[in-house]
């Protein structure tokens, strides 16, 4: 079997450089919000920086990969398998409406609200197979 690795880590990798961008777009939005309330007025060098750092935000998220496993073609950011995205250990808790998914080894919770996306992702959550080294 090919290692799964070799097929995602690309994908990851340009997943992380997108999320850099669309965080220094997030930055660059607020920081002008705030210069211009502390001025008391929006001059319009600042009202660009904020439209351009809003723009890269919702550019990024067009242009970010979706994460799917090579393996399995499942969406590998939400714990809804049976294994642990970050320690791969079939450990999770029963999913249930209000209580948070815990994994029994690595002591993590998962959320299933779609925009807290998991951190440090390493496994896949269906199919256990090893994704990416750094985790993403
Ligand atoms: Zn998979
Ligand atoms: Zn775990």
């Amino acid at each position: 079997m090919a290692d799964l690795r070799d097929t995602f880590s690309p994908v990851a990798e340009r997943y992380r450089r997108i999320e850099r961008i669309a965080a220094g777009g997030t930055v660059l939005f607020f920081l002008s919000i705030a210069l211009a309330s502390t001025l008391g007025h929006m001059p319009t060098f600042f009202a660009m920086t904020a439209i351009a750092g809003w723009l890269t935000v919702v550019s990024a998220l067009f242009v970010a990969p979706r994460l799917i496993c090579p393996g399995c073609q499942k969406p590998v950011d939400r714990p809804e398998g049976e294994w642990c995205p970050c320690c791969g250990e079939r450990s999770l808790s029963k999913q249930t409406l209000w209580r948070k998914r815990t994994c029994f080894s690595c002591h993590r919770r998962f959320s299933n609200r779609r925009k807290s996306r998991i951190r440090g992702i390493r496994y896949c959550t269906h199919c256990s197979s090893y994704l990416d080294e750094k985790g993403i």
